[in-house]
């Protein structure tokens, strides 16, 4: 792991009163999902826990995930383009 962060506490409110409301398994980061016709290959997962704050109530996730990690330089689909992509004229 490089710069990924464990949840302990609140995001917004510091509270550590946080609970597990459920635990979707361990995904890779964008791009790394091998093709079904492929042989599986090691790859690189992240657990991905979505947990609610008995304080404030916000949901948040468990791990953030090193922003390099989840949207490297070769990761195209950004804010920046979808824009375009829902006017059409991305093409
Ligand atoms: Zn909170």
């Amino acid at each position: 792991m490089k710069n990924s962060k464990l949840i302990t506490k609140c995001q917004v409110c510091n509270s550590k009163k946080l609970e597990l409301i459920k635990f979707f398994g361990y995904m890779p980061p964008v791009n790394q999902v091998i093709n079904i016709d492929k042989r599986p290959t090691e790859q690189p997962s992240y657990p991905t826990e979505l947990l609610h704050c008995k304080d404030c109530h916000l949901f948040q996730l468990g791990l953030i995930v090193d922003q390099q990690i989840l949207f490297p330089k070769k990761y195209q689909y950004t804010a920046k383009y979808a824009h375009k992509v829902r006017v059409g004229g991305f093409y």
